[in-house]
């Protein structure tokens, strides 16, 4: 996630715009829990996960000795009492078992923390991409490698339709940690600063636990690690090399400083902006020093263009649907004597909607080349599409985002279900929901006592792995249920009793 350190006067923002992406599916309902029901109870519930709480300690605090998984195949599959070929509550509740399993939380924690020591930046990823292969290899889940130069899209499953993926991001920071741990960042100057590490930890979890349940899944979960969110828009790379094929729906997970411990949080619509940055260049059309009262002054209509951006968002948009074009530099050079050939200038723009953003784009070209035509001069605006900078905004699509907090409700409980606001942040997540319909949810690993309290890219930033197990079923009970309700909605109800689907 890229996160902007500039203040924006619209970061918290209640949107009241919801932009619903069609969908291309149709899920049954299953009985849902109010949003009355959710915010009754303010009280953050953790005995669902107190048993995730028994391995390796608190980051800060470890010894030097915690094991490795490394070299020895893991028993994953627990006695199973619950026939899930029809989905209830107790599936759930098997899924938070297998994640709670001792060694299975000293497992994922553990993975996390080899992630941790050796961060890599973006289409670097190499030893995290070794380190998934192998646990995947361990897992006996086969896998496509590479993709996106560094990336993994494995499977489990039927191997047939439908098609549901899950994805992390594996690429660190160029940030040096300050925080002083047993596994601090080997790497100098670089850091898992944004909890990546965390993401690629509670996705091999869920690969775990699908794998453990794997004669339940009703299809197939691609599980997609990606490289180079935080740059170079690994999204997109994935996407040109395959990752969607077949793939009908997707959800990713981020952590969150703001959410406490392994609370989950999201919401319909718009959830991260979009983020775009652009470049204008205005040129007099007579050339340096011409005469001053028949040449073009390229000053003046960049003056006059940078005054017409702001109209913009204060003239031209919802004021409900928050949007942002600011201009960040502006360079016409440093002769005092002259009127200059040309002038750039450049800056950043900000929308929640993919409609206003597209909007804000098409008129930051108009505003600019029509400014400069007044004043007799020529422009061309660059928006760096080519370098990879333009990110589109995180709209979670409706029908998916009820799809988590069904799924989330009935494994953590309704008290670990927030519905958060949406940030000005970007996120390449965003590339997977304009191809097909996405949710994109956070978990929160905020802890007060342990010190996880720090917003990402900080070189302070560390979580609290106790969320980790808890990410992992989430995921798993995301895709898990997602096969079993798509196959509801293809082939109907199964023949026998659905007496106890759902119910509380
Ligand atoms: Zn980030
Ligand atoms: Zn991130």
């Amino acid at each position: 996630m890229k996160i902007f350190q500039r203040n924006s006067p619209f970061s918290n923002i209640v949107m009241s715009i919801l932009l619903t992406l069609s969908c291309m599916i149709i899920l049954t309902t299953p009985p849902q829990v109010s949003a009355k029901t959710l915010t009754q109870s303010p009280d953050h519930d953790l005995s669902y996960f107190e048993s995730a709480m028994v391995t390796l300690g608190k980051p800060a605090l470890e010894s030097k000795n915690h094991s490795s998984s490394s070299g020895q195949k893991k028993s994953l599959v627990p006695s199973f009492n619950t026939d899930c070929s029809v989905w209830s509550r107790a599936c759930s509740e098997e899924i938070l078992k297998i994640a709670k399993k001792p060694e299975n939380v000293k497992w994922v924690k553990s993975i996390r923390r080899r992630i941790h020591e050796n961060p890599e930046l973006a289409f670097e990823e190499h030893e995290t991409s070794r380190v998934i292969r192998r646990e995947l290899d361990e897992l006996d889940i086969r896998y496509r490698f590479p993709l996106a130069k560094t990336g993994i899209r494995a499977m489990v499953g039927t191997g047939k339709s439908p098609f549901v993926a899950i994805r992390a991001d594996m690429d660190a920071l160029p940030i040096q940690e300050a925080v002083e741990w047993d596994n601090k960042s080997k790497n100098a100057g670089k850091m898992h600063a944004c909890g990546h590490d965390a993401h690629v930890a509670m996705l091999l979890g869920a690969a775990r636990i699908l794998k453990a349940r794997e004669h339940y899944l009703k299809g197939t979960v691609a599980l997609l690690f990606q490289p180079a969110e935080e740059a170079g828009n690994g999204a997109k790379r994935m996407i040109r090399e395959g990752a969607l094929e077949d793939v009908e729906a997707i959800f990713a997970v981020h952590i969150s400083h703001l959410l406490p411990t392994a609370v989950i949080g999201s919401r319909s619509g718009p959830l991260l902006a979009g983020c775009g940055f652009f470049k204008a260049v205005i040129t007099s059309e007579w050339g340096v020093g011409g005469n001053l009262h028949q040449s073009g002054n390229p000053i003046l209509a960049a003056s006059a263009a940078v005054i017409s951006l702001q109209g913009i968002v204060s003239r031209e948009s919802n004021p409900l649907d928050s949007q942002v074009v600011s201009v960040t530099f502006l360079n016409s050079g440093d002769d005092h004597d002259a009127i200059p050939k040309g002038v750039e200038f450049g800056g950043t723009l900000r929308a929640f909607a993919n409609t206003s953003f597209h909007h804000l784009l098409k008129r930051i070209e108009e505003v600019i080349v029509s400014q400069a035509k007044v004043y007799k001069c020529s422009a061309t605006v660059d928006f760096f599409e080519n370098a990879d900078t333009i990110y589109p905004p995180m709209v979670n699509d409706e029908q998916m985002y009820e799809h988590v907090k069904r799924a989330t409700v009935d494994l953590v409980g309704p008290t670990n279900f927030r519905v958060v606001q949406p940030v000005m942040g970007a996120e390449d997540f965003s590339f997977y929901s304009e191809v097909i319909p996405a949710a994109f949810f956070y978990i929160g690993i905020k802890n007060e006592t342990l010190g996880s309290v720090h917003s990402p890219h900080s070189p302070h930033f560390m979580i609290d792995e106790d969320a980790l197990p808890i990410g992992a079923a989430t995921h798993a009970a995301i895709a898990e249920r997602y096969l079993h309700e798509r196959d509801i909605s293809i082939n109907g109800l199964p023949d026998i009793s659905i007496n106890g689907f759902n119910q509380d």
